[in-house]
């Protein structure tokens, strides 16, 4: 049975796409305000000491769920905006806010796309619901792809999921790493590789139903920056789960391993897509932290005095700051241009989406380190928040595709040559 959330997606379709606008509709303001207060209120205050405690910020976690931002209800409403603009909005606010907690927040959301990929309307309906928990007892979804040896190369999987004819039964085996949530979830999508020969064409996604014996959380992973958010490694030791747990179900899988074993072109495009249309949600939480620490360093400047005056007084510093203003909202167009043309079912001939992550992300580690620059001796200690903003910044260059792999993206888009 469809749930309001799966109801309210099913009802906005790309037809339904307004020409791109920046005037943002009331909706959207009052969905910008309200998550900005969250940021404000609860997260903002709580950031560095989540941080410092380096441990998943459950009780705000459950204070996101108790007012209906922390849930697949949210989410569903947010993307359900058919200008694809609230998504990003409401990330970087809540980004704005504290990013470590920001992906305690977000982190089942790629989960959640896991699902949404690969999986049929039933499972959608399943498994959802159980990456959130509910408002009394919330949970979290992990999204387990990367291994030690199969980090940009995601091809190069080894996890291996055997089908177990007898028992309609999926075997999983393999190391999972780096997984945000991992072996903490309530629920873990896995990829593995059922034919290895087929490199990526022969892996598919599986659930692993909360508390299934053979998975086991590995070492808690001891991160640089966004520390309040859970990361680790996942072991898979002969973890068996049935055969609805394969996203998509095994005709699909089956047909797909077909035609890629007959030697027939790969449906490419539709993977690149999913690319395409979830990294500027992605891009929009590194613009958060960069306009955290935009406005943090502009307020210090102002206020700050050498020399007899305000050091914003000085062109080097009052320069700084309109560089960082100028590529924050650079970053923010192709941001939502991307947004806007995932929803309303553009082609990505360029890549935008790839464009609008590797922007974002470049432009929250330069201009969190500029605004340790502003802050001078203060920027440089955790008594003042920029110092932890820019470790934060740091991961939007490497995860979600490394900036590399984006200049890869785009220079194969704009050239139609498959550079290697
Ligand atoms: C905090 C954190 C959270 C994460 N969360 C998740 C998660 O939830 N789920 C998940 O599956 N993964 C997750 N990851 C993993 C993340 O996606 C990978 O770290 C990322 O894809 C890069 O892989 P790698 O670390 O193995 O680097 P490598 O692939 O080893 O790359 C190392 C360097 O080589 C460069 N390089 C590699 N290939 C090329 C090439 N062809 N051309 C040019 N340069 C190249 C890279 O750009 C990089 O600079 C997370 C990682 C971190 C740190």
């Amino acid at each position: 049975m469809a749930t309001d959330a799966e109801e309210l997606i099913a009802q906005s379709t790309p037809e339904d796409a307004p020409p791109f606008s920046m005037e943002l509709s009331q909706d959207q303001q009052d969905i910008r305000d309200w998550v900005h207060g969250f940021a404000e209120g609860v997260v903002r205050p709580a950031a560095s000491e989540w941080d410092e405690r380096e441990e998943t910020p459950w009780p705000i976690i459950s204070e996101a769920a108790k007012i209906g931002l922390y849930g697949f209800e949210s989410l569903a409403q947010f993307w359900a905006d058919p200008s694809g603009l609230t998504l990003p909005i409401a990330s970087e606010e809540l980004f704005w806010g504290d990013a470590g907690i920001g992906m305690a927040i977000m982190g089942t959301m790629l989960a959640v796309a896991g699902i949404f990929a690969s999986g049929t309307p039933e499972q959608l309906g399943e498994w959802v619901p159980q990456c959130y928990g509910t408002v009394e007892d919330p949970k979290v979804g992990a999204f387990c792809v990367s291994e030690p040896d199969a980090g940009s190369d995601v091809s190069a999987l080894r996890t291996r999921a055997k089908y177990d004819e007898a028992k309609d039964e999926w075997v999983l085996n393999g190391q999972k790493a780096w997984a945000t949530n991992g072996g903490i979830a309530n629920v873990h999508v896995v990829v593995a590789s059922v034919d290895p020969e087929l490199k990526a064409r022969g892996q598919a996604a599986f659930v692993i139903p909360p508390g299934t014996k053979g998975l086991e959380m590995g070492t808690k992973v001891k991160k640089h920056g966004l520390r309040a958010s859970h990361t680790a490694d996942v072991f898979l030791d002969d973890c068996r789960v049935p055969g609805s747990c394969l996203l998509g179900g095994k005709d699909k899988l089956d047909e797909r391993m077909a035609r890629a074993r007959e030697g027939q072109a790969a449906k490419s495009q539709a993977a690149m897509r999913t690319f395409e249309v979830s990294r500027p949600t992605v891009g929009a939480q590194a613009l958060g932290i960069a306009r955290a620490a935009y406005e943090y360093a502009l307020d210090y400047a102002k206020e700050r005095r050498q020399f007899g005056r305000a050091i914003i007084e000085n062109q080097a510093i009052a320069f700084a700051l309109a560089d960082m203003k100028l590529e924050i909202d650079a970053a923010r167009l192709l941001v939502w241009r991307a947004s806007w043309m995932g929803r309303a079912d553009h082609p990505f001939t360029n890549a935008e989406g790839s464009m609008s992550k590797l922007k974002a992300g470049e432009v929250a580690v330069w201009a969190t380190e500029r605004a340790i620059q502003i802050l001078g001796g203060n920027g440089y200690t955790r008594e003042y928040p920029v110092e932890r903003m820019h470790r934060d910044a740091k991961i939007y260059t490497i995860f979600e595709g490394t900036s590399e792999i984006q200049r890869l993206v785009i220079a194969r888009a704009i050239s139609g040559v498959h550079i290697p």
